[in-house]
């Protein structure tokens, strides 16, 4: 039987499948390896092993009965800002602690309509704004690769908690590169669909035309799954779109001969890692060798600027959509005030981190009279520059294809008090939003003994090409498969299988 840390969705269905283990049994194992590697790695906000329990007895009733569909009794761990009705959803913040939705996001709606068992909810950066989890207001998640470095964030708990085995996938956000960059700092595939492709209703809006929903797995196939899960019009989010999902497995079949790449040299920036460069240099030959015609010539000039855009754009829309907590409708509610005006002010003063507060000033500086069009106005021209370079380069294109990050996760406190550094990491990975673009990070190898993410961007709603040619990549290298040395069984180390 295989060990629970190294299983993938697919090979956990066929488990179910053929009745060789059960939802209970598999779930159990989850459970128990949580309560030994969690303490270690903190990846979690909310534990529901009960809620668990319940759900994989009813998937394997389900699935007695025949009916099992690629998720039913799969234990999954989802993002602390996705809505679970009579859930805590914390969004890792003071102001949402306490907070339990009387409703189910539509991601979530589906999962369960599909048999999901969840294990619980992960531990994020507040409301997703930052890049290595650090700005949790209740704790930091480590790294499963090296307990001292962060797992990058936002989605970080999500990324740590796969890489780490304590789930077989998780769901997470992107809004800059919130799924791509932990999953290139925990070498596991992060996938940012298409705005539009899932829809956002019930995710805590943070900036409302960049946030997307997707997958973080144990490798491509399982991200194809999870995404044909999830995807799909809705009528509680006007922006989801009408386009049909298909069956993204079916279309995996590692072929990339003739496929165009494009490399855009933007995204080899200065201070980017010479060593993550030789992992990105060597996985651009490797795709060549599997056939496809690779021009590493290729210009996105605008790129550059996208640092600047997503910094006024995120916090402007970001200021306007944390306006609702007000401490009287929902929320952390500052006790004792004399009037409306004092519950409001010191609700948000405490019940908001740093960062969060930095933003909230940021976007309401760029968005007030005067400064519009300066900043916000200025900052939406960009955006259409950096729109138009992608739709022009996907002509000739197929994909994309850059690093997910300049460097290799760095070590926790390191960027902590440097704003503008904590940004910088971001640099690859926030054009993609600006663009509403599908893109992937996919493990592409390995520098200094820690995982180096290959980036993977595609034309609007052709996740299949982009799922495709991760695909091929990682069937062709298969460094999916070498697993973080929290996740190797030692004694001790929360080894368990199921069953
Ligand atoms: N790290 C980026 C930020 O700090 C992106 C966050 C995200 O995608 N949610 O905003």
């Amino acid at each position: 039987m295989t060990e629970i840390n190294t299983l993938t969705v697919l090979q956990a269905h066929q488990l179910l499948k053929t009745r060789k283990v059960s939802s209970v049994e598999l779930t159990r194992a989850f459970i128990d390896r949580i309560e030994k590697i969690d303490p270690l790695i903190l990846a979690m906000v909310t534990q529901t092993p009960d809620t668990a329990l319940k759900q994989a007895d009813e998937a394997d009733r389900r699935i007695a009965g025949g009916d099992i569909q690629p998720l039913t009794g799969i234990p999954v761990i989802i993002k602390d800002l996705i809505c679970t009705k009579g859930i805590r959803t914390t969004c890792s913040s003071r102001m949402l602690e306490n907070f339990v939705p009387p409703y189910d996001a539509t991601v979530v709606e589906r999962l369960k309509a599909g048999g999901m068992v969840l294990l619980g909810k992960s531990n994020m950066d507040e409301f997703a704004m930052g890049s290595s989890n650090e700005n949790s207001a209740f704790f930091t998640t480590r790294n499963p690769w090296d307990l001292s470095r962060v797992p990058g964030g936002s989605s970080g708990g999500s990324a740590a908690s796969v890489a780490a085995g304590e789930a077989l996938y998780s769901i997470g956000t992107d809004t800059g590169g919130s799924i791509r960059m932990p999953a290139s700092f925990c070498n596991i595939v992060g996938l940012k669909p298409t705005y539009g492709r899932v829809s956002r209703y019930g995710a805590v809006a943070y900036a409302s035309s960049l946030d997307q929903i997707g997958p973080l797995t144990r490798d491509v196939s399982d991200a194809a799954l999870v995404l044909s899960a999830i995807a799909g019009f809705d009528d509680k989010d006007s922006t989801s779109s009408i386009n049909e999902v298909p069956e993204y497995i079916q279309g995996l079949n590692g072929d990339i001969r003739g496929l165009k790449i494009g490399v855009p040299k933007e995204y080899f920036v200065t201070g980017m890692q010479p060593d993550v460069k030789i992992v990105i240099e060597a996985a651009i030959k490797k795709l060549e060798e599997l056939g496809a015609i690779v021009d590493t010539d290729v210009s996105l000039p605008s790129t550059p600027a996208a640092l600047a855009v997503y910094y006024i754009l995120g916090p402007c829309e970001a200021s306007a959509n944390l306006a609702r907590y007000d401490g009287v409708r929902y929320g952390y509610s500052f006790k004792n005030s004399q009037n409306i005006v004092e519950v409001t002010e010191k609700s948000r003063q405490y019940g908001f981190g740093p960062e969060v507060k930095r933003r909230v000033m940021l976007g309401t500086y760029a968005l007030s009279a005067g400064y519009y069009d300066a900043y916000y106005l200025k900052a939406q021209k960009v955006r259409t520059l950096i729109c138009n370079e992608f739709s022009r380069a996907f002509e000739k294109y197929d994909v994309l294809v850059a690093p997910t990050s300049p460097g290799v996760p760095f070590k926790i406190g390191e960027k902590i008090d440097d704003p503008v550094s904590m940004y910088l990491t971001d640099v690859c990975t926030l054009p993609v939003n600006i663009a509403g673009i599908p893109a992937v990070s996919v493990p592409g190898g390995f520098s200094q003994g820690l995982p180096v993410g290959l980036q993977i961007m595609a034309r609007p709603f052709d996740e299949q090409t982009l799922l495709n040619v991760a695909y091929a990549y990682e069937q062709a290298t298969q460094y999916y498969k070498k697993l973080a040395p929290l996740a190797v069984d030692q004694p001790g180390n929360g080894s368990n299988k199921p069953g």
